[in-house]
């Protein structure tokens, strides 16, 4: 199964990719953990895409799209894959389809997770993540079971350089100008369902799941 999960900066698709890897075995394809992945090695690309992603705008399409590239012609993703986080704008979403079309596969399911932007900054800046595998927490919404430690892999919780109440209303206007238009792209191609971000993470979960069966 090839999903994409669609929604705002902090709309909770890497929370719910971590159920999706659980329940159907398949990976998350994260482009934002693989630039923060590319930062920390210290490659030029990382290098590159850091000064972009410091002031919430998107790292340039040619970058992303040789990445996911990459990515996507690795073995594990043979079964299928959860895109998170990309594509963002429509020349990715129109190289992925391409690509997909040379690999001979197709996107069975866009999930958009809407979450109206008065809600974004709360979450944003609540967040604490797992360098090690990315997984993502809230303070408030959605604690560990152990304060400052992740559920999956035991690593200490960070706070994103990124994760702040200034970069977020950039992040959303990039959001707002190059990503929305790609809820029509999909919805034209008869693959978008729409799923109701505000719930609670587990019921956000579950609505989910009986879209994808
Ligand atoms: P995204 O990957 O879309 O940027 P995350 O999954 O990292 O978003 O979620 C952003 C923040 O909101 C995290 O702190 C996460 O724990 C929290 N969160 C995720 N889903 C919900 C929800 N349904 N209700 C409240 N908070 C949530
Ligand atoms: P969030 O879901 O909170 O926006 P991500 O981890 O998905 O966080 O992305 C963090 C940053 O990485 C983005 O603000 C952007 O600079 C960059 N980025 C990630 N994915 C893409 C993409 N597909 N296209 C362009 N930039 C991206
Ligand atoms: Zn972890």
């Amino acid at each position: 199964m090839n999903i994409m999960l669609f929604g705002a900066p902090g709309a909770g698709k890497g929370t719910q990719a971590k159920f999706l890897i659980e329940k159907y075995g398949i990976p998350q394809i994260s482009t934002g953990d693989i630039l923060r992945a590319a930062i920390k090695a210290g490659t030029n690309m990382g290098l590159e895409a850091k000064r972009f992603m410091d002031e919430g705008k998107l790292v340039p399409d040619s970058t992303i799209i040789g990445i996911i590239k990459d990515r996507l012609a690795e073995s594990d993703c043979k079964e299928g894959f959860i895109l998170d986080g990309f594509p963002r704008t429509i020349p990715q979403a129109e190289a992925l389809e391409l690509l997909m079309k040379e690999m001979g596969i197709s996107l069975d399911r866009v999930i958009s997770l809407n979450v109206p932007d008065e809600l974004i900054v709360g979450r944003i800046t609540g967040r604490r993540v797992c360098p090690k595998c990315g997984a993502s927490f809230h303070m408030e919404f959605n604690s560990p079971k152990v304060e400052g430690i992740c559920d999956y892999c035991g690593d200490k919780l960070v706070q994103r350089k990124d994760d702040t109440a200034e970069t977020v209303v950039s992040r959303l206007d990039a959001y707002h100008t190059q990503t929305a238009p790609l809820f029509d792209f999909y919805t034209e191609r008869n693959v978008m369902s729409e799923v109701d971000g505000t719930k609670d993470v587990s019921d956000v979960k579950e609505d989910i799941f009986k879209i994808l069966g």
